[in-house]
């Protein structure tokens, strides 16, 4: 019997490339027709119900019925004109995926007819059953429902005839059980908080919001070894496959030409991508064979958020047409570079400005060096928290790999900017009141350069990277819903913008000119800060010392990490901001301590049962093999020319004994060590078992398992190879 790896190469040789045309159009003439943007409100709502829409998503101002009537049956009649039958309410739930249920807009009138029906009732609220959703222990289980409400931020848009509005999802009693509630939250609280810093600099300031510009990482797979792959089904990654003989050592993958296949999955996915409004804007190779990436235009945070999830969502989509199957694990082979999903985030004012963007002036340089201190010191207060922001399953075995970021979390800045720090510091304090004999302390900071010529001082190394106008965060993992990390980030930083202001308001009111007050807190800011920075390779053991000489926290694990998110301070702060109560917080700890656990558990199952059904029998049928050979050899050599010849086979069939014996034992001991860990009552105690009584099995029993597939006859072996995965047709 020709075995499933052999069918499924096969599959592969005989793939057609599929290349995608579109000839006619540019793609300025489709891009965003699939969404209810702007310019769509203004054709299809009357004046008033437009004004009232913009007030809502720039003033966060409540939409009233009427309007939102009004703006429902507009968005029907647009998503009907675009070949609609059903809309959704599509939202962001903890369990990391987007959910959504589709209700036809028909709606029979009794008289045999019917008539297409959807108000604003139907836009603006709906109470999806949210039993199944994970809670964290919020809701108990007589009660089901849990509310989504519009967000009007985010423009509504058409997939696959169904018209899908970006909503918030919250409890029956009001608690957040999504990714989007936070993240507004942390907006509005950044905005409150940022606008009073922002107008010491400029008075014409109203309005500050978040920026970020994702960069995804994934790997594409041919669907037909995909399938092939147990482990790769059940848990998007390879658990066992020795190293191919050749893999990135070349370094011939990253920005190499990319493979045909690759190519028309990639315009095809562009094209798709444009007509729902995501600016895709670049593509490339990574370092990995098989590892690509993909990045839009910034935009505002919350928008850009929805845009990765339906991005992810239209990558898969887009590669079956293809015949591939996208891996957003962030590690899906071992020993070949995993994947994240690097945020560059920034802050823009309602004038248009960037204010991470050094300018032009000595006072646009002023501003600068203080949304910088801020930044730093806020990271610096709260490094824990940010860890624990991009902590899950996957990442861990990225992070610290000398492939990404560490775990600790320390701020690159470059050259110039950091001169210009250590100037500021050897300046005086300022004195209140006639103490300075006047002159003007602005004039006297050392100008950071607008656009930072040399580019290539950049490190990539650093998980926090100033990369000339926007930090480059850098340790997210590619499957994260990238709200988690922003919300913490924006919160972080609204937090550091009002104790900033506090600090600068009792400086003016010692009698200082407000300049001085500024610079004074600037000043402390950046000497506090001090140990945040790094300028160094982040991945090197010299950084793990010094980094705990400085007492940065270096939580290598997903159970090490999260207790930051619940501690007393991370919950004062969101608190604080009103992002999320304590309740809320702590079920979210829950709910990703659980995700964690069953990840876990999950990829132990899978491991044990691929050894054991899959590659034991293997090993032995080839052992059979070998032992039949030394048989028939015994019987036809004389006995001196035997034992001259055979050794090396008998040695053979005795290694393969060790490893199929050791195999046994461990994947034995792997599940005891489940059952003893399902036993604990905490999921804290629970989450800690499987990381450190579960988890050191499977490097044991991949060992075992990457020998033999070394041994053992190619022919028989029935997982597709890593030779095989990584290098496409
Ligand atoms: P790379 O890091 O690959 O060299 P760039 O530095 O040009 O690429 O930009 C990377 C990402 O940074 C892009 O997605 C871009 O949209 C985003 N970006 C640029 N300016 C900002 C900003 N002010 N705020 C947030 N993201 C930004
Ligand atoms: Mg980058």
């Amino acid at each position: 019997m020709t075995s499933i790896r052999f069918i499924a190469l096969e599959k592969m040789m005989d793939r057609q490339e599929k290349e995608v045309h579109f000839p006619s159009l540019k793609v300025s003439d489709y891009f965003g027709s699939m969404t209810f943007n702007q310019s769509v409100m203004k054709e299809y709502l009357t004046e008033e119900a437009f004004d009232a829409v913009m007030k809502a998503i720039d003033k966060g101002e409540r939409i009233d019925r009427k309007v939102s009537d009004q703006v429902a049956s507009a968005m029907k009649a647009w998503a009907m004109n675009k070949g609609a039958t059903h809309y959704t309410h599509w939202f962001h739930p903890l369990t990391g995926a987007t959910a959504e249920k589709h209700d036809a807009f028909i709606n029979p009138v009794g008289d045999g007819t019917a008539i297409e029906h959807f108000q604003g009732g139907q836009l603006v609220q709906q109470e999806p059953d949210a039993s199944s959703f994970p809670s964290g222990g919020i809701r108990s289980t007589f009660e089901a429902r849990g509310y989504t409400a519009w967000d009007p931020t985010s423009p509504a848009f058409i997939l696959d005839k169904t018209l899908c509005i970006p909503t918030i999802f919250v409890s029956y009693t009001g608690e957040s059980l999504d990714y989007k509630t936070p993240l507004l939250k942390s907006i509005a609280a950044l905005d409150a908080a940022a606008v009073p810093v922002c107008q010491y600099f400029n008075r014409k300031v109203n309005k500050i919001y978040p920026t970020l510009g994702w960069e995804q990482e994934y790997f594409l797979v041919d669907e037909a070894l995909f399938v092939a792959r147990p482990d790769m089904v059940l848990t998007g990654k390879t658990v066992f496959g020795h190293a191919s003989a050749k893999d990135q050592q070349l370094e011939d993958h990253y920005f190499g030409t990319i493979n045909n296949r690759a190519k028309y999955f990639m315009h095809d996915l562009e094209i798709e991508s444009h007509k729902l409004g995501i600016p895709l804007k670049t593509r490339h190779n990574e370092v990995a064979p098989s590892q690509f990436e993909c990045a839009p235009v910034f935009e505002e945070v919350n928008v850009a958020v929805d845009h990765n999830q339906l991005l992810m969502h239209m990558m898969e989509k887009v590669a079956r047409r293809h015949h591939f199957k996208v891996l957003l694990h962030e590690k899906p082979y071992a020993g070949i570079n995993g994947s994240g999903k690097h945020n560059n985030w920034s802050m823009a004012t309602d004038n248009g400005i960037n204010l991470l963007s050094p300018g032009k002036t000595a006072e646009d340089n002023f501003r600068f060096v203080t949304m910088l201190s801020i930044i730093l010191k806020g990271i610096h207060s709260h490094e824990e928290l940010l860890r624990a922001s991009i902590a899950s399953e996957g990442n861990d075995l990225r992070l610290g790999a000398n492939e990404a970021p560490p775990a600790i979390i320390s701020a690159f800045l470059g050259k110039e900017v950091t001169a210009t720090l250590e100037e500021i510091e050897k300046m005086p304090v300022r004195k209140a009141m006639n103490g300075n004999n006047g002159h003007n302390v602005i004039k006297h900071i050392p100008k950071v350069p607008e656009i930072l010529l040399d580019n290539t001082d950049r490190n990539r190394t650093s998980p926090f990277a100033f990369t000339g106008n926007k930090f480059e965060f850098r340790a997210v993992g590619s499957t994260a819903n990238t709200a988690f990390p922003m919300f913490v980030l924006n919160a972080i930083i609204a937090e550091q913008m009002s104790l900033f202001k506090g600090a600068v308001d009792a400086n003016i009111e010692k009698g200082m000119s407000k300049e001085d007050a500024i610079f004074n807190v600037v000043k402390s800011y950046i000497i506090d800060s001090k140990p945040i920075r790094f300028e160094g390779n982040s991945y090197s053991d010299e950084w793990v010392k010094e980094a705990a000489k400085r007492g940065l926290s270096n939580n290598r694990s997903t159970p090490d990490a999260l207790p930051a998110f619940v501690s007393e301070s991370s919950v004062a702060l969101f608190e604080k901001h009103d992002i999320m109560n304590k309740t809320e917080v702590e079920a979210r700890y829950e709910i990703m301590l659980e995700n964690y656990i069953k990840k876990v558990q999950i990829e132990g199952r899978v491991l044990g049962d691929l050894a054991i059904n899959h590659i034991l029998p293997t090993a032995i049928h080839y052992q059979n093999r070998l032992v039949d050979n030394v048989k028939g050899l015994k019987e036809v050599l004389d006995e001196a020319t035997f034992k001259d010849i055979s050794a090396g086979q008998v040695a053979s069939v005795k290694e393969i004994s060790v490893h199929i014996q050791q195999i046994k034992v461990q994947v034995e001991a792997m599940i005891e060590a489940r059952k003893k860990a399902n036993n604990m009552d905490s999921n804290t105690a629970k989450a800690r078992a499987y990381r450190e009584e579960v988890m050191p099995f499977f490097e044991v029993i991949r060992m075992h398992v990457d020998k033999l597939e070394l041994m053992v006859d190619d022919e028989l072996w029935p997982l597709p190879k890593y030779r095989e995965l990584l290098f496409m047709k």
